[in-house]
């Protein structure tokens, strides 16, 4: 029987050759029963294959992940109802009797990826149909944390061509998989590429791993290379630990939905404190978030025992530059770095009881410069400030300094209305006071880097950096229930 091209593998059609590299193997969380495989031909089209569990060890004694084979006698079934990771209307399903030939000397692909550009993520937030394969740079690691019940759940930020940023979540022994060091000390830029990703939502887009998940540092693929390039190019000569260091109107011109997690550095001083806002809150001792009524008492909803209250900063003020404004939120630590005396000696000691007036202290910090640390305001409950200060430092200036690394371009300044609704803000400190960003090897630009693509050595089905862009790609062949 003639070989049969996987796009041409119908469901429930006549078991016809095919010809084909096992490139991945997994075994999926949701279908215990089952063992996952994933086939791609010399045309680069892949598909999954699968069998019951129980037959592992039988398969892979005819075959091995890597290697190329001829299989027949298996039957095609209809694609998953979700989890796919290939849009393919079709499945393999291999039995105990189904052949394995080895071949050699066939030019198929050793890789297999479908790359979605980030504009398109939004549209698979929880569409978990057709999984994820998404390539960025490697920019840091996040957190590396247990959950409450016990997963391991590594956190790292990949950012896109357009300097936009996602997060990547990796579970459990997709985590475990990974080696941290050689990705930080990867030389710049370190791409990556994940495959088989859920796309979620928390406070941000999220690209979360699942079982099928594999993770590739500088894979020998073509967009991997005309990455790299790209980040080469805009990067050249600017140290990446300062390209966020901005003026004010140039921080303001991003889109905070694409920059929610970058940590932006702007040298300014506070102009301002609002007036209508509160300058502090009673806080818990422990986690310092805003306590709450009940009662005639005040108490924190996690911590009911907790020792006596204590006053905390909650500042709301204009910081200005040279090109701009903008409103921020400082919390307690940083607030009190620079003003040097803790909120609650102003309250208790020196009396300054009304949370609507400041005290006379704090207009010793208007007009001196600081170097603030900024992060997009996504709290609702800090009021309606556009960013929030994670850190506040003492700022020294230097001769001759470049301080930016960006041109102002048509600065837009925005002054963000601000509904004097104090009673119903809810103050609450950050939960983190997140490091700042974790240095990734930035003197070596040069490296040489060799983007050896050999013709078929993979495949990609999605075209990242078509000219036409994302209309242009093969829609995916779905039957989506
Ligand atoms: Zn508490």
């Amino acid at each position: 029987m003639a070989v049969r091209n996987i796009s041409d593998v119908n469901p429930n059609d006549n078991a016809a050759p095919l010809e084909v590299r096992v490139i991945r193997t997994w075994q999926p969380f949701l279908f215990q029963n089952e063992h996952c495989y994933l086939f791609v031909d010399s045309r680069g089209d892949a598909i999954e294959a699968y069998g019951n569990r129980r037959d592992k060890a039988l398969f892979e004694s005819k075959f091995s992940v890597g290697l190329c084979y001829r299989i027949s006698k298996y039957l095609s079934k209809k694609a998953r109802n979700s989890h796919n990771v290939v849009p393919s209307n079709a499945t393999i399903h291999l039995g105990r009797s189904t052949v394995f030939e080895p071949i050699v000397g066939v030019d198929i692909p050793h890789q297999y990826f479908n790359f979605m550009p980030y504009e398109s993520l939004r549209a698979r937030e929880n569409m978990h149909f057709l999984l994820t394969d998404y390539i960025g740079r490697f920019d840091r690691f996040t957190s590396d944390t247990r959950t409450t019940s016990g997963k391991r759940l590594m956190k790292f930020l990949l950012e896109d061509a357009n300097e936009r940023f996602i997060e990547v979540a990796l579970w459990e022994e997709i985590a475990d998989a990974v080696d941290k060091e050689a990705l930080v000390n990867t030389p710049f830029p370190c791409i990556v590429a994940v495959t088989s990703m859920k796309v979620l939502r928390f406070k941000n887009l999220q690209l979360a791993s699942t079982a099928a998940t594999h993770l590739y540092g500088n894979p020998t693929i073509q967009d991997a290379s005309d990455l790299a390039n790209r980040f080469r190019e805009r990067y050249a000569g600017i140290n990446m630990d300062d390209r966020y260091t901005l003026p004010i109107a140039n921080i303001l011109a991003k889109n905070p939905v694409d920059y929610m997690e970058v940590k932006f550095s702007c040298i300014a001083s506070i102009v301002s404190y609002n007036p209508r806002r509160s300058w502090f809150y009673k806080g818990c001792t422990v986690c310092k978030k805003k306590l709450g009524s009940r009662e005639d008492a005040l108490i924190c909803d996690d911590h009911h025992d907790a020792p006596q209250p204590k006053y905390l900063y909650c500042i709301n003020c204009t910081i200005a530059d040279s090109t701009g404004n903008a409103t921020v939120t400082i919390f307690d630590i940083p607030f009190q770095s620079v003003i040097k005396i803790p909120c609650n000696e102003l309250v208790i000691q020196q009396g300054y009881t009304d949370s609507m007036t400041t005290p006379d202290v704090f207009s010793k910090l208007l007009g001196v410069s600081h170097m603030f640390k900024l992060q997009f305001n996504d709290r609702a409950h800090t009021g309606f400030t556009q960013f929030v200060a994670n850190e506040v430092l003492e700022y020294v200036p230097v001769m001759n300094e470049v301080a930016v690394n960006e041109v102002v371009v048509n600065p837009t300044i925005t002054e963000v209305s601000d509904p004097a609704d104090v009673e119903n803000q809810h103050a609450t400190q950050p939960l983190e006071n997140p490091p700042t960003n974790v240095a990734l090897e930035t003197t070596v630009k040069q490296v040489p880097f060799t983007p050896v693509t050999p013709a078929k050595i993979y495949t990609t089905k999605r075209q990242l950096f078509a000219l036409s862009g994302e209309g242009s790609n093969k829609a995916p062949k779905t039957n989506a229930p």
